[in-house]
């Protein structure tokens, strides 16, 4: 009796390892919805221009049953899925067998590791290998045709401001990092994804896009807060006892 309880002990001790370990490995962002159609239009711009089609394929799929799915980056998957699941020609449909062939499927998942799309986390399990699903602003390649297309956009709209601390990406965390991620109105913690920048004075109004007249807002206090001058807002948003 005693010795089933000890190897039972043993085998939970063993499971519980090799679960933290996993868990351990993955590092989880939750993605929220206001962020997925701007990832995504990177994604279209500037990650697919430098993918095969099957590439293209894969990176989707594993996009699909990862971001999208479960809300985080990583998606178990094996050779076999990406041969039955991802590619089906014509052919394929007729035959209900595999299209492309394992070389060709490792050959593509290679090329979107090398180019940093992809990342194994881990050696091949029964259930597949553990992959990172990267995003365009984690890929170096990526991130540099970015940068250029941002500096290029922000160069007309700043024509009165100095610095431009609204329609360039980096400076916006500036802003960000100044008020400590929270929400100037409420106090919330924010991330740099649920982030919002408010015009202290609205651009209707002849506000600009200067380090001075911005902050840092959750969604909530920056869409009640909208068009209204400071302090309207803070009269209607906290109203005197
Ligand atoms: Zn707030």
């Amino acid at each position: 009796m005693k010795e089933t309880i000890n190897s039972i002990r043993a085998a939970l001790d063993e499971l519980e390892q090799n679960q933290s370990t996993d868990e351990v490995e993955r590092v989880l962002r939750e993605f929220s919805a206001f962020e997925l159609p701007q990832i995504t239009t990177d994604v279209v711009d500037f990650l697919m221009p430098r993918l095969s089609t099957y590439e293209a394929a894969f990176y989707w799929y594993m996009f699909r049953h990862s971001i999208l799915e479960s809300g985080d980056q990583y998606v178990r998957t094996s050779v076999r899925r990406f041969q039955t699941d991802v590619v089906r020609s014509v052919r394929g449909r007729r035959h209900k067998g595999r299209q492309i062939s394992e070389e060709q499927v490792r050959g593509s998942s290679r090329s979107l590791e090398s180019i940093g799309a992809i990342r194994k986390e881990g050696e091949p399990g029964r259930e597949g290998t553990l992959y990172k699903v990267l995003t365009p602003e984690e890929i170096e390649a990526c991130r540099e045709a970015m940068k250029a297309r941002q500096t290029e956009e922000a160069q007309p709209v700043d024509v009165k401001t100095e610095v431009d601390h609204y329609n360039v990406r980096e400076n916006r965390h500036e802003i960000f990092e100044r008020d400590g991620y929270a929400c100037v109105y409420c106090g919330k913690q924010l991330t740099r994804f649920t982030a919002t920048l408010d015009h202290v004075t609205p651009v209707s109004v002849g506000g600009d896009n200067n380090y001075d007249n911005l902050v840092t807002a959750c969604l909530s206090c920056n869409s009640k807060k909208s068009g209204k001058p400071l302090g309207d807002f803070l009269a209607d948003h906290d109203p005197p006892p």
